[in-house]
């Protein structure tokens, strides 16, 4: 029973996908997204009520965000001379950088694990995706391998995330710094974590020609608003923007992002606790026997479960009201792999809880 329709005009690349799956969390302690577990306190609750009873919406949001882009730019540290385009998500960035670079015959190259929006993208807009196997026991880069699949596919693209996703790690500086002087395209430095970690190539934008460095609000605590950030050479961003859709950035999303990074120390603060958080979760957890916990310099931590009990853990966890990811059957690196988002103290004593009881 295939409707004909769609056997007929969806690509068949489209018709091959299988739907990003997110399950419902029902009232669990979500601990399987990324997300920043905390609200803002009630005065600046109160604060951004008033401005957004204040937001007119009958009109359409400002088509280039100024006011919040200049916002952005102090906040973040944008060097001077470096322009800036915003995005609903840094999801919505991959997607036009994609769709600028776009042919059939053309790569974006990614090590692998890693995220899975770039391989998703690259079908969507029908272009070829090369993941390249990181070292099985760390996550490093394989630079042999990097190395060979440059040569070999001349990727339009490069995305390396800084620190990875799923695994928590950072890539050596000097290796990142040979993909960049190796690749024949653009590379992008995707921080969306950087809120976590200790290095950033945002101050080396302008001393390579194809790097650009791409950023999220929603690992810092604004996952809501759906705000990404590309900063990169001024002539290439432009080029860029001629296929971004003018008001991407809606109006509620423009004032209210504005105002938090108006109290960027509170969301600091947070970014404080969860960052002390992860390394007590991190000790906690390699205290306990029968895992191999990964050092992270992001808001989660990768585990893997010995003696193939990881999907047990897994639904153990769930049984006890604690959703996590489960990466136990997503093949490659990650077998009997378990990634955890670091909560709030009780919300990570519930889950080591549950983990040392199994
Ligand atoms: C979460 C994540 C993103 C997407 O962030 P959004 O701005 O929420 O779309 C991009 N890259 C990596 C590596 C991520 O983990």
């Amino acid at each position: 029973m295939t409707n004909k329709l769609i056997k007929q005009w969806i690509r068949p690349e489209i018709q091959a996908l299988s739907a990003y799956h997110v399950p419902d969390p029902g009232n669990m302690i979500k601990l399987d997204a990324m997300e920043n577990p905390y609200t803002w306190p009630q005065q600046m609750i109160t604060e951004w009520q008033a401005l957004l009873q204040d937001t007119a919406l009958n009109r359409y949001p400002d088509p280039g965000s100024r006011s919040l882009q200049q916002q952005i730019r102090t906040a973040f540290a944008i060097p001077d001379g470096m322009s800036v385009m915003l995005g609903n998500g840094s999801d919505e960035i991959i997607q036009i950088i994609a769709m600028a670079v776009a042919a059939k015959d053309r790569v974006i190259l990614a090590p692998e694990p890693g995220f899975v929006m770039y391989n998703m993208i690259a079908r969507f807009v029908g272009m070829q995706y090369v993941g390249v196997p990181l070292h099985a026991d760390d996550f490093s880069l394989d630079m042999a391998a990097m190395k060979a699949a440059i040569t070999e596919h001349k990727p339009a693209i490069i995305f390396l995330a800084y620190p990875n996703n799923p695994t928590g790690n950072m890539f050596a500086r000097e290796q990142v710094e040979e993909i960049l002087t190796l690749a024949p395209g653009l590379v992008v430095l995707d921080e969306a974590y950087a809120a976590f970690a200790d290095d950033s190539f945002m101050s080396n934008l302008g001393q390579y020609p194809n790097l650009l460095v791409m950023r999220t609000v929603s690992k810092m605590g604004l996952a809501g608003l759906r705000l990404g950030y590309l900063a990169g050479p001024a002539d290439i961003l432009q080029e860029f923007d001629k296929i971004r859709l003018p008001y991407n950035i809606n109006v509620l999303t423009q004032v209210s992002a504005e105002f938090a990074l108006r109290h960027k120390d509170v969301l600091d603060q947070q970014t404080d606790l969860i960052r002390q958080e992860r390394s007590r979760l991190y000790a906690q957890l390699m205290s306990i026997k029968g895992l191999t916990v990964y050092p992270s310099e992001a808001n989660f931590i990768l585990i893997r479960v010995s003696d193939g009990r990881a999907n047990a853990l897994f639904e153990a966890l769930k049984s006890g009201g604690v959703l996590i990811k489960n990466l136990a059957n997503a093949g490659g690196l990650l077998q009997d792999c378990l990634r955890v988002t670091v909560g709030k103290p009780e919300e990570n004593d519930k889950f080591i809880e549950i983990v040392n009881g199994f």
